[in-house]
């Protein structure tokens, strides 16, 4: 049996970045709290749990006061920042410089709306926690469209300023903002492709990766807006792909008449589990051999 883990899988840099400004405050201090799960992936967060993160959720934060949070690579909405200023909060701010220069772009275009009357849309996944910072750039005025469906909201007589989560798909940002434009006519629209290269890059080196095996696994947490993109596109390239987000998920009649397995993940998968899982599928292979 051939198994295989993606060398393109793996943590993208604005995870490694916040998962070492946390490792970094934990050698100094036993205890950090850290707003949301600091990466969607619970074998990670149960490894910082260890070292002292403690994960606190929103409503938790603005119950507290004279402590030190971490912000994570997701970014926070304006009204954090000002909690965390009256209440002498201490913010370590692990913001993917990405997502905190799509913070800012939709800051000025919400600015640019007062004037013109024109839509702030953003192409994202409604609740997820980068969106709700990036909502929160437009005092919560920014419509946010999952896809076709969500387009009746816009009003296509104002001129519309499209942006992107930076984990969405090129591919559906084209498709949407083809139907804009369509439904707009001579009203102007504007196209901000802010989807983020660590994940469109890695899209052409999963199709292929994917494509070679004859049953693909992927690993990734439920939540993880990518994990849910990459995974489709395994999916469409190689059918037997299977999604998993622990090891305890994977089921022994998957191998049966399987000569080769490929196993990659999204940007919040750390690489160890994706080499645990290559180990885990190589003893079930042994024992059934
Ligand atoms: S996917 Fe891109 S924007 Fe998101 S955390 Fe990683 S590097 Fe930053």
């Amino acid at each position: 049996m051939n198994i295989e883990v993606d060398k393109g899988s793996g943590f993208c840099f604005g995870v490694v970045e916040a998962i070492r400004m946390a490792e970094e405050q934990l050698a100094q201090n036993q205890l950090l709290y850290c707003l949301g799960d600091i990466v969607h992936n619970n074998s990670e967060v149960e490894r910082l749990s260890r070292k002292g993160l403690v994960t606190i959720s929103h409503e938790q934060f603005f119950s507290m006061h004279d402590t030190t949070v971490l912000l994570r690579a997701h970014g926070e909405p304006p009204e954090i920042y000002q909690h965390a200023e009256k209440n002498n909060i201490r913010l370590i701010d692990a913001t993917c410089p990405v997502v905190l220069k799509l913070q800012n772009r939709i800051l000025k275009s919400y600015e640019q709306a007062g004037k013109d009357d024109s839509q702030v849309v953003i192409y994202g996944q409604k609740g997820h926690a980068e969106v709700n910072g990036l909502v929160g750039q437009t005092k919560g005025e920014a419509i946010v469209v999952e896809g076709i469906q969500d387009l009746e909201q816009l009003d296509y007589q104002r001129p519309i300023l499209l942006y992107s989560q930076t984990t969405k798909g090129l591919d559906g940002l084209h498709h949407l903002s083809e139907e804009i434009r369509k439904r707009s006519g001579e009203t102007p629209v504007k196209i901000h492709d802010t989807v983020c290269r660590q994940v469109a890059n890695r899209i052409p080196g999963i199709k292929k990766f994917a494509a070679r095996f004859d049953l693909v696994i992927f690993v990734s947490g439920k939540k993880s807006s990518n994990g849910k993109m990459l995974y489709d596109i395994c999916k469409k390239v190689n059918p037997n792909s299977r999604f998993i987000s622990n090891l305890e998920e994977i089921e022994k009649e998957w191998f049966d008449q399987v000569q080769s397995v490929g196993i990659c993940g999204a940007t919040s998968t750390p690489k160890q589990l994706l080499e645990e899982a290559a180990s885990y599928i190589q003893g079930i292979v042994d024992r059934s051999e």
